[in-house]
């Protein structure tokens, strides 16, 4: 079974750190680094096993090509 959680981030490239110590999705426990990394089109799909309940699920990294998406509104 997978489950697929979508993470935003503020970055607009692909980062050169990939995210840590990510709790699994079904016990919490801190799982040091992705088991597998698949870069795309602004996005990066990590694959995460935890090893305290072999639970596995992906995260996905969505990346904003166009910070001005969502301006801040103004009085
Ligand atoms: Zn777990």
């Amino acid at each position: 079974m997978t489950k697929t959680t979508m993470v935003k981030t503020q970055t607009g490239d692909i980062p050169t750190d990939i995210p840590r110590q990510n709790p699994c999705a079904q016990c919490g426990t801190p799982i040091a680094r992705p088991d597998w990394i698949e870069p795309g089109e602004g996005r990066v799909s990590y694959l995460w096993t935890c090893h305290a309940c072999n639970y596995r699920f992906e995260a996905v990294a969505i990346f904003d090509q166009m910070p001005i998406a969502h301006p801040p509104l103004a009085a």
